[in-house]
């Protein structure tokens, strides 16, 4: 094997690695996102992506859904 498909090999593991990041962040920014006015609140994920209702309790003023990912942010909590 040359140097020349070496360098080949490194760009295009270097873009498979660059889709994936792309792709993870992407996954971060559209994660759902639900203020509620209640620290203790159940998530059963909604009409389309439905799980058995689950019970949490915010620490910290939010929560993410074991089942569904969603992030439940608590109205008008203010970080220290
Ligand atoms: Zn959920």
């Amino acid at each position: 094997m040359g140097i020349s498909e070496v360098y080949l090999i490194v760009i295009l593991i270097q873009s498979i690695l660059q889709e994936m990041e792309t792709t993870r962040s992407r996954m971060i920014f559209e994660r759902e996102t639900i203020v509620i006015k209640d620290k203790e609140f159940y998530c059963d994920g909604g009409d389309d992506f439905g799980h058995p209702r689950v019970y949490y309790t915010m620490v910290n003023g939010e929560a993410v859904c074991n089942y569904c990912n969603r992030l439940y942010v608590l109205e008008g909590y203010e970080k220290d």
